[in-house]
């Protein structure tokens, strides 16, 4: 049996695995493949210390090379689902099953699988991606300084989004589906005051259009049904992410984005021995040096847990 179990090969769950093994933790760590959202699209990382940019598959492959060096061990696997037996307080074991059939046993787990963002499913926006199309505000905005963007979603993230923007670019707009926008009332105050910021409400993205980069994008009025062209440079999408928590249904508690709660404290979830790190969990700022730190917080919180509990 483990002492541990990591699922997730992304920058949570290898920074928890290189804790683990430094802790002398008998360790497995899960995953489906290595890197997570950094390498599924053409990532420029340009906030991650030490590294003034980097590509996002070239950190991810420092961080794997780092792990392999440690003592665990590695399944590349897909996790199905999650059971706990015993008591919450006494001797307790996981029993984890994959996609590959295998079964393993632990005394504690650590859910780093991570999220994917919600995408657009509109013409052009495969073919844009790093090319004026950003999932990733924190991230890219500062390269749209003095250019016309627009952010897709008008909800809490879209009007965050925003107003990170108003300090950047030139022009945004906010694009909304729906008549109304679901932005808390203190951030659209905030955006009401904003001189550079337009929302578009009943405002259906029907194509982003460019030859190399971004060039303009097509909405339609939905009151109107006419369609509108916008000159820009940049689209940010905030239509929110989908967590990656389908094997863990039972164990844990999610808030309205489901993601799994957790106490910010230890990453511990409800369930006794079972911790969660990274973009996985309702921690706010989806970044790799935060989802970095919480897998490194979890790890050292489950040693002291083997500790005082087993
Ligand atoms: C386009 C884009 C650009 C970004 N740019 C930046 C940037 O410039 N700077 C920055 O700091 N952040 C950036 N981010 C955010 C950053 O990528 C995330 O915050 C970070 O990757 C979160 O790490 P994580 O380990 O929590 O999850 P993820 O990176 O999502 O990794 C999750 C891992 O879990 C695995 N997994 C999922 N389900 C299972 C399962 N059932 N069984 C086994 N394994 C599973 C996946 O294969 C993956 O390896 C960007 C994100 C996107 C989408």
């Amino acid at each position: 049996m483990y002492d541990l179990i990591i699922v997730g090969g992304g920058p949570a769950g290898i920074t928890a695995g290189i804790y683990a093994s430094r802790q002398n933790l008998n360790t497995l760590l899960i995953t489906k493949s290595f890197g997570g959202q950094l390498v599924r699209k053409a990532v420029a990382i340009e906030n991650y210390p030490g590294f003034e940019e980097i590509s996002g598959t070239k950190l991810i492959k420092r961080f794997e090379r780092h792990l392999k060096k440690q003592k665990i061990d590695i399944e590349k696997d897909s996790v199905r689902k999650i059971k706990k037996l015993g008591s919450s307080s006494g001797e307790a074991k996981f029993l984890i099953w994959t996609g590959k059939k295998k079964q393993f046993q632990s005394k504690t787990v650590i859910i780093a699988s991570g999220a994917d963002p919600r995408t657009l499913g509109v013409s052009g926006e495969k073919k844009f991606i790093g090319k004026g199309i950003s999932y990733c505000v924190q991230c890219d905005g500062p390269l749209f300084f003095n250019k016309r963007v627009a952010v897709i979603g008008g909800g809490n993230g879209g009007f965050e989004a925003a107003l990170f923007l108003n300090k950047i670019a030139k022009k945004i707009y906010i694009l909304e589906y729906n008549a109304t926008v679901n932005a808390d009332e203190i951030n659209q105050k905030k955006v009401r005051k904003a001189k550079k910021i337009e929302v578009l409400t009943s405002a259906m993205l029907k194509k982003i259009k460019g030859k190399k980069f971004i060039d303009s994008i097509v909405f339609q009025d939905r009151k109107t049904k006419k369609n509108i062209e916008l000159s820009l440079e940049g689209v940010f999408v905030e239509i929110g992410s989908q967590p990656a928590t389908s094997f863990v249904k039972d164990l844990v508690d999610f808030n309205e984005q489901n993601e799994i709660k957790i106490n910010p404290l230890n990453c511990q979830t409800k369930t006794s021995g079972l911790f969660a790190a990274g973009d996985v969990t309702d921690e706010k700022g989806k970044q790799i040096v935060i989802a970095a730190g919480e897998g490194a917080k979890a790890s050292i919180f489950v040693n002291k847990y083997l500790q005082e509990k087993l």
